[in-house]
């Protein structure tokens, strides 16, 4: 496994970072033990990095898997605060359900421009004060935009940035893949440390994973790619393709019986709630069905639409 430096934040991580959202209730919803496991086991492989949310409700899967490995991997996780108060409450939630006294990195999630960055100011104040308060090494964003990853630079108390990035620009929502890749090596040059989401596109890429992965690895500004993962197979796949090398015929034969998809259930109530929260404009209020519908090209399988739904409607298999 190869480690980088993720900017100035002093902090060594594994290239290949652990995506967590795919195997928690939003997704895959494997059992707490399932969880725990895999994420043992890619520590075991070299991968000192995960990537989580407070939206993704999956942190006792990464307390569980702490208390198993006995050691400290780099853990990332983001807030939708807007505030101090939001800020305050978001941090410490992760504190205790992750029983950490420090957060390694702790993000504004889904950032868009300069604008909503300066909308969350009082939210990226706190955050910057629970660093000097050695709460938190590092603060970012994670983002979907090239906006908001040129507005980065013009915050200089954040350490880092999370934007997404894959050679066909699935999921971008402002630009091409060239105008991001163009953004973050602006940000790259400037300092901060860099980690890409949605290198496989949200799993519209896996067919050719190879070539995606390979493509976001010569990225020198890419620090490391967080990759989201719910099997030993797509992490024994994912392991491989970093190191150039194809995996087994019986590991790649499994995982393309295991294409996934975005599934609405039918007690959906039509409320609309899911099409505010998607970043992508993938789900439309069909007011004739009552219901809502899936735009299946727009969708990268974010699984942001889950964490909206009062119904537990959305899920992601
Ligand atoms: S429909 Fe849901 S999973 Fe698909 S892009 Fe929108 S928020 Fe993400
Ligand atoms: S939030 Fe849930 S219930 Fe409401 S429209 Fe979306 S899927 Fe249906």
């Amino acid at each position: 496994m190869e480690y980088r430096l993720l900017g100035k934040t002093g902090l060594k991580v594994s290239r290949l970072c652990f995506g967590t959202l795919t195997m928690g209730p939003l997704q895959a919803n494997l059992s707490l033990e399932e969880g725990a496991s895999l994420l043992v086991e890619a520590f075991s492989a070299g991968i000192n990095f995960w990537d989580t949310a407070e939206s993704y409700h999956n942190y006792p899967y990464l307390r569980l898997a702490l208390k198993k490995i006995g050691s400290m991997p780099i853990i990332a996780s983001r807030t939708y605060a807007s505030n101090a108060a939001e800020a305050e409450a978001s941090l410490e939630k992760a504190r205790v359900e992750l029983d950490l006294e420090v957060i390694p990195i702790f993000m504004l999630h889904e950032q868009e421009s300069a604008l909503t960055l300066e909308g969350h100011r009082p939210a990226l104040e706190y955050l910057c004060a629970a660093r000097e308060r050695g709460l938190i090494q590092a603060v970012g964003i994670s983002c979907h935009t090239v906006a908001a990853v040129k507005a980065a630079i013009l915050f200089p108390e954040l350490d880092l940035i999370h934007p997404l990035i894959n050679y066909r620009g699935i999921g971008i929502k402002d630009g091409s893949a060239a105008e991001m890749l163009a953004a973050i090596e602006t940000a790259y040059k400037y300092g901060l440390g860099i980690y890409g989401m949605k290198v496989l596109g949200g799993g519209h890429l896996n067919a050719s994973a190879k070539e995606a992965i390979s493509f976001a690895l010569e990225l020198e500004c890419l620090h490391a790619l967080a990759i989201g993962m719910a099997s030993l197979d797509e992490l024994t796949a994912n392991l491989c393709y970093m190191q150039g090398k194809d995996p087994s015929e019986d590991t790649v034969a499994r995982l393309s019986q295991t294409k996934r998809r975005l599934k609405i259930e039918d007690w959906c109530t039509g409320c609309g709630y899911c099409v505010e929260a998607c970043p992508q404009g993938a789900l439309v209020v069909e007011h004739s069905l009552g219901r809502v519908v899936l735009r299946e090209n727009c969708c990268i399988l974010c699984g942001y639409c889950g964490a909206a739904c009062p119904e537990m409607c959305l899920k992601i298999f």
